[in-house]
């Protein structure tokens, strides 16, 4: 632990070391992670370190944080308050009385008082909650944002800082409701024959293709990919792909799935005169 380090960069790269060694196959037992962080702490931390060696059941990595935090509050404490020199103004010019005598700067006398206590804000809690939880009574802010608060107020949590996932903000911050389950069953091939097409991509294929029609039945779950130079072959690509399916299956398409794109709209009339429902 450097110097000048708070508690959560160095637990931080603790944990990244740690991550890092499962990552290859050696993964660190969490007792002897926490027993490397303590014997890494500056001499500052003599006492508490002294604590934990003393545990039958030394803590977990996850409750470092917290006692760090709160270590370090205690001791910002019981640091001695510098005192404050409050400036006082004298609207008699004349020199004070005898026994009054004191310094003075410019005419104002100053008066040494212990200044109020500058105690850091800092939550207390006697028992320690998820960062979930921090988070659902805090507003639900973002990671970014409660991070900054576990480490500024050192608030007392009970695990890794922001290792969950709200479901609240993901539902608040959707923009689009789920799509409903379909019961739909098939019972043939080309019973139902789902198409889109995408596009256009960023860099063209070597033969110049920016999209490609995807058709996937229902059924089968067998797909047939068309690539396509321009979205308006859609129409001719998809007449060859009903001609080429049902003449190699011996049987008619019934149904087409498509997200009503202009490319699939232009198809309209053609799904009428052949008797697919789309
Ligand atoms: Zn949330």
């Amino acid at each position: 632990m450097k110097s000048d380090e708070s508690p959560s960069p160095y637990l931080e790269q603790a944990q990244e070391y740690a991550d890092a060694l499962a990552n290859i196959g050696e993964p660190v037992k969490d007792k002897d992670l926490v027993m490397l962080v303590i014997a890494g702490l500056r001499d500052e931390y003599h006492s508490l370190k002294g604590n934990i060696v003393a545990r039958q059941f030394p803590p977990a990595f996850s409750e470092l944080h917290a006692l760090l935090a709160d270590h370090d509050f205690l001791v910002r404490k019981a640091e001695p308050v510098p005192p404050t020199q409050v400036f006082s103004a004298v609207t008699n010019p004349t020199p004070p009385a005898p026994g009054l005598l004191g310094p003075s700067n410019d005419g104002l006398y100053t008066f040494c008082l212990p200044r109020i206590q500058d105690v850091p804000k800092v939550a207390f809690s006697t028992a320690r909650v998820s960062s979930k939880t921090w988070h659902q009574r805090l507003g639900h802010p973002h990671h970014q944002l409660l991070n900054t608060m576990f480490s500024k107020y050192c608030l007392p949590i009970s695990d890794k800082p922001c290792s969950f996932v709200c479901d609240t903000c993901l539902v608040g911050k959707s923009s689009k409701l789920y799509l409903p389950l379909s019961n739909y069953h098939s019972s043939h091939i080309l019973d139902l024959v789902i198409c889109d097409v995408w596009g256009p991509a960023s860099v063209s294929s070597y033969d110049g293709h920016s999209y490609f029609l995807l058709c996937v039945d229902h059924y089968s779950k067998f797909m047939w990919f068309f690539p396509l130079k321009l979205k308006s072959y859609v129409f001719a690509t998809f007449r060859q792909f009903i001609t080429m399916v049902e003449r190699q299956f011996k049987t008619k398409l019934i149904s087409v799935q498509t997200d009503w794109g202009d490319e699939f709209s232009k198809l309209s009339p053609f799904f009428l005169e052949r008797g697919i429902i789309h």
